[in-house]
């Protein structure tokens, strides 16, 4: 079978001194992979001629397709595209397309009054040996070099720029240029299990997949993501015979699965409730509205969700969910009573039909014996029934927020499907 190897450089101070994290290779990754393309090294390197020189020498050698991104600013940090000039043996001209949409973003949506500053200017200039990508949301330009049938890409560094390059001209471009292998993937989505639990559960199914299909665990936060790819030349063909493999792994899971589309529990969430007709809301002590946040990172969300009472302090408990100041003094905040309360409370408020409520210790401090670090309640309702159960995270902080809000959802989406 045909192998499309790709190459990543990212291109940045920030990015080695962490101050910004690569989101660009793994989002470019991504893509290349659906179409067939072999992401077989990333590499970043910093604002540094020689070392960009170095990497592009070296991955020339190792990949069909070499995408670069970063380096493309108006700033003089940013050395990426005269060094490119050079490395393909071309020089810097005004491409005119390029400057009449560099003025007409100055003009129309930026409205920056007053001429434009040379550096801006010079942002339409690229290599007269380059292919020019059009980018729709941003100043800087993509470049196309062609060497030794090789084909090397330069995109701006802005992810939401980059990223409308990789969709509208390099993936478009790179189906042409090359054949491609066809890469399918089927994910199913479990929560409950942990990996060495399914993987043992799964292992005569595994073992038996054939060499083209292979099987990846995925684990997030309280779920395990199941993957299948296939590769192969006969779409068709390939279709089919992964279709039936997966609904094969489908059924072997099935007492865990929560969805077999490749999306987040927000957005199954949203779906349940879509389907049929009902409302939800939030009631957050230690996710502090972190919930809220994943389900309106929904598009279309307002069809479901209304909203989040977000009751850190025990007085916003009291006053607005009337938590019993009783039930705060004597069995805490963190307390079986009082989630169930929240969500008694924010059903009142909020006036929807279902609840979830979420009070814990997320750390460092503020632990006990009793209740350490990671404990937290979570209880999901309706007007008719509420259910609660403890949990025990042992992460940082960061993550014990993230681990509680993904729980909460879960918790909120089984009590759905069994009280509907
Ligand atoms: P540049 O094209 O180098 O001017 O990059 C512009 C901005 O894009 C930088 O300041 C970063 O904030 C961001 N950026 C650059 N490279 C990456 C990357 N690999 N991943 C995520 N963000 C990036
Ligand atoms: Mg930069």
């Amino acid at each position: 079978m045909k192998k499309i190897n790709a190459s990543i450089i990212t291109i940045g101070d920030e990015l080695l001194i962490g101050q910004t994290i690569d989101t660009n290779s793994a989002f470019i990754a991504q893509e290349l992979n659906k179409i067939g393309v072999w992401v077989k090294r990333r590499v970043a390197v910093g604002d540094a001629w020689d070392d960009i020189w170095q990497a592009l020498d070296e991955e020339g050698k190792n990949s069909d397709i070499i995408i670069i991104t970063g380096g493309l600013g108006p700033t003089a940090d940013d050395i990426t595209k005269p060094l490119l000039c050079k490395y393909f043996g071309g020089k810097l001209i005004v491409n005119d397309d390029v400057l009449k949409h560099v003025q007409y973003l100055f003009d129309q949506i930026y409205r920056r009054p007053g001429p434009m500053l040379e550096r801006n200017l010079k942002q339409a200039e690229v290599p007269d040996v380059c292919t020019v990508l059009h980018n729709a949301r941003g100043t800087a330009p993509g470049m196309l070099f062609k060497k030794n049938d090789k084909v090397f890409i330069s995109l701006p560094g802005v992810p939401h720029e980059m990223k409308g390059l990789i969709v509208n001209e390099v993936i478009p471009r790179l189906l042409k240029e090359f054949d491609m292998p066809v890469i399918l993937h089927r994910t199913a989505f479990t929560s409950g299990l942990g990996e060495s639990m399914i993987a043992e559960h799964i292992k005569d199914f595994e073992t038996a997949l054939p060499a083209h299909i292979k099987l990846a665990y995925l684990p997030g936060y309280g779920m395990v993501k199941l993957r299948l790819t296939a590769t192969g030349d006969d779409k068709e063909q390939l279709e089919k015979e992964l279709d039936a493999q997966f609904d094969h792994l489908k059924a072997l899971v099935q007492h865990v699965l929560v969805t077999d589309t490749d999306e987040g529990l927000e957005v199954v969430v949203g779906k349940i409730l879509r389907e049929k007709g009902k409302t939800m809301g939030t009631a957050e002590s230690c996710t502090g509205g972190y919930i809220a946040h994943l389900i309106t990172s929904v598009a279309g969300s307002s069809a479901y969700y209304k909203g989040s009472i977000v009751c850190y302090a025990n007085t916003v408990k009291e006053d607005i969910l009337k938590v019993k100041h009783d039930t705060l003094v004597s069995v805490g905040a963190v307390s079986e009573e009082t989630v169930i309360q929240m969500v008694k409370g924010a059903i009142e408020q909020l006036r929807t039909d279902y609840m979830v409520a979420t009070s814990g210790i997320m750390g460092p401090d503020g632990g006990s014996t009793e209740k350490p670090v990671g404990t937290v309640w979570i209880a999901a309702g309706n007007k008719e029934k509420i259910v609660a159960k403890q949990f025990h995270f042992r992460f940082d902080r960061e993550r014990n927020i993230r681990q509680t809000a993904h729980t909460a959802l879960d918790f909120l989406r089984k009590f759905i499907l069994a009280n509907s």
